[in-house]
């Protein structure tokens, strides 16, 4: 990829969205897929899995948090996450940065994305990487949640790629069976579910399945720029009712305790709560009774 050069993401065969390349980085076929890293003139440093915008330094910030900040404040004493994905370290990050987490356990299958990420996007784990707190595992995270023992974490974040190639066992019957086995009591569990305008099928699929073994599912939503297509959806799945509709608050009162409130750039506690309604055209995608599906009819 030459300076100046433009790199179209390969997402969708119809439509996408292009940059234009300042100075490429790295280009590496891991054992696993194939990982491009550039710098670019308005999102800062941007990564590629497979052709498909994974993370930018520009909008990181968005989808991090709001995967991050809104189950950890709607669980409100989570001590023991567990985050399969996300080998850029920033969701490892942004659990770190809850300092009533006691433990983060993260499950990465791609050895060579954390260790790129470390090279060349340093600041989006920041020193998370060397927290005593953190524990980064380089697994296939069925494997880990196979291996659990029963109750063992209150928070479930799952970074994935969308559901091909490697990604797709995060999306299966056994992944989480074994994710309701390895939740405690009050335990939920949350998963990136695509952009419902062009990948809606990501959203039922993966709400039909988490209804099979954890009991109170629903969906909330960010607008992550570089997810092009509007809204993308945060599958969230929790074993006790009403975790998606906590008060306000209640959410602003866990965040100042847990040393969250003000740093923040996307997640407020309006936005937490706000985020869990969802407009008709997303939440005719979950099963009828899910807990977010805020139906117009
Ligand atoms: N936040 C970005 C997004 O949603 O597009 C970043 C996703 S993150 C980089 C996705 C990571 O999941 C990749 O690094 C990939 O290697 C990892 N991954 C995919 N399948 C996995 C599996 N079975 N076990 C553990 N990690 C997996």
């Amino acid at each position: 990829m030459a300076t100046n050069s433009w790199i179209n993401e390969t997402l969708y065969p119809t439509w996408g969205q292009r940059f234009l390349v300042k100075r490429e980085l790295a280009r590496v076929r891991s054992d696993f897929q194939d990982i491009v890293i550039f710098e670019s003139f308005n999102h800062g440093c941007v990564m590629l899995l497979d052709g498909v915008v994974q993370i930018t330094e520009g909008d990181e910030f968005v989808y991090q948090e709001m995967i991050t900040h809104v189950p950890l404040l709607a669980h409100g004493c989570a001590t023991n996450v567990l985050i399969i994905g996300a080998g850029d370290g920033g969701v490892l990050r942004r659990v770190l940065q809850h300092t009533t987490v006691a433990k983060a356990v993260m499950v990465e299958i791609d050895g060579e994305v954390i260790r790129l990420a470390k090279e060349f996007l340093p600041n989006i784990a920041g020193d998370a990487w060397v927290d005593p707190r953190a524990d980064v595992v380089v697994g296939d995270g069925i494997d880990y949640v196979r291996q659990a023992p029963d109750a063992s974490f209150d928070v479930i974040i799952v970074d994935s790629t969308d559901p091909i190639g490697v990604g797709e066992v995060l999306f299966t019957d056994e992944f989480y069976a074994n994710c309701a086995r390895i939740l405690t009591s009050g335990g939920l569990v949350v998963n990136q579910c695509g952009v419902p305008f062009m990948q809606h099928d990501e959203l039922s699929e993966t709400s039909t399945r988490r209804a099979k073994f954890i009991p109170h599912v629903g969906a909330y939503v960010a607008a992550v720029p570089t997810y092009v297509g509007g809204f993308m959806t945060l599958g969230f799945a929790a074993k006790q009712p009403k975790l998606d509709s906590v008060p306000v608050e209640t959410i602003r009162a866990r965040a100042v305790a847990a040393g969250i409130a003000g740093i923040t750039h996307y997640w407020t506690p309006e936005i937490h709560v706000s985020a869990f309604h969802l407009p008709p055209y997303i939440a005719q995608h979950l099963p009828r009774g899910s807990s977010s599906n805020i139906r117009s009819d």
